[in-house]
């Protein structure tokens, strides 16, 4: 891709690459939910509550628990925050969720990942209502969203892809290349950009030369959970950078992909943290919103 090819910013050698600011923007669609918000409660009388479950005491799930509790309040919606012990069989999970599914009041419901070991968590994500699936994590969610049909993403893909629409980031027939293959991340990712019209390829710890593959990309998805492991040496002039990841270190943090230079190199990029992070938390608020809203009789369409 040139650099003149995408939408996002340039100069010749990329000094002003694009900052892809997830921070900023969720902010901004903060604001425009409150206001959606408000006319569900005008309409129905009643406001979008999200149920998150979180099952043992895992301090960093705890963490994200809290910080999309903290969301909703900022939109004016509510949650319910159902705690679990460790020792929470797979059925007893199950239980719960079948629970939430048959409680009118509840428009969204998170399941926390990763849930103990003994839990078979894809058969409680399974059990998970399609209308309520807000966080995208069902087969059939996936599925549909994969056929273009009306269906909730995957939280952190579908963020990432607001993020490159927002900044009119040009995808059709630019080459994608996703590192990881995760069921939340790497798989919906790939999905969603094929369906946006890139060529793409999907890495993962099989893959035989990373290197050479990175170095094709137009855009390039950090999703692997390994620090820095994409090195900035393989970013093409004028890539668009996406980095998922978030290692906490002595300065900070850093994410999948080696930073350092990548702003003189790419067109576009995501800050660590500041990027992917935030639009994955607002994009869960946005669909439960969704789901109240069609839950409320408002005409919308669930892929937003
Ligand atoms: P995951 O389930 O552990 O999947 C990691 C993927 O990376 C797997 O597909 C794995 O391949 C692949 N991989 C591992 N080592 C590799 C290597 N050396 N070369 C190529 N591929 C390799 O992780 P995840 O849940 O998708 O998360 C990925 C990253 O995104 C993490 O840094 C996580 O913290 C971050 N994340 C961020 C958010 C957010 O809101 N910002 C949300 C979710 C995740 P195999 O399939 O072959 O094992």
């Amino acid at each position: 891709m040139s650099p003149a090819s995408t939408n996002a910013t340039t100069t010749s050698d990329h000094e002003s690459a694009t900052l892809l600011d997830g921070k900023g923007l969720a902010g901004q669609i903060e604001i425009a939910l409150r206001t959606r918000v408000d006319a569900i409660k005008a309409k129905s009388g009643r406001i979008p509550i999200l149920a998150t479950i979180l099952v043992g005491d895992d301090p960093a799930s705890a963490t994200y628990v809290r910080m999309k509790s903290n969301a909703c309040k900022r939109v004016g919606m509510d949650s319910i925050k159902v705690e679990m012990p460790s020792v929470t069989t797979t059925e007893q999970l199950i239980a719960k969720i079948t629970e939430l599914n048959n409680n009118q009041d509840v428009h969204g419901i998170l399941l926390q990942h990763p849930v103990p070991n003994h839990v078979d968590e894809r058969a409680c994500f399974e059990k998970i209502a399609l209308r309520k699936d807000v966080d995208g994590v069902t087969c059939l969610g996936f599925g549909r969203m994969s056929m273009q049909e009306s269906a909730f993403g995957s939280c952190t893909p579908q963020g990432i892809m607001h993020l490159l629409r927002h900044h009119n980031i040009e995808l059709a027939g630019k080459e994608a290349v996703v590192v990881g293959r995760s069921a939340i991340l790497g798989k919906p990712m790939a999905m969603m950009l094929l369906n946006s019209n890139c060529t793409v390829t999907i890495c993962h710890s099989k893959t035989q030369d990373l290197a050479a593959h990175v170095k094709r990309a137009d855009i390039i998805v950090g999703a692997v959970g390994v620090p820095e492991l994409i090195k900035a040496e393989w970013i093409k002039e004028g890539a668009v950078v996406i980095d998922a990841g978030f290692h906490p270190t002595e300065n900070g943090g850093v994410g999948d992909i080696e930073m350092r230079g990548v702003k003189n190199i790419a067109s576009a990029y995501t800050p660590v943290p500041g990027g992917v992070g935030p639009m994955t938390i607002n994009t869960l608020i946005r669909q439960t919103v969704t789901a109240a809203e069609k839950s409320a009789g408002l005409d919308v369409s669930m892929i937003s």
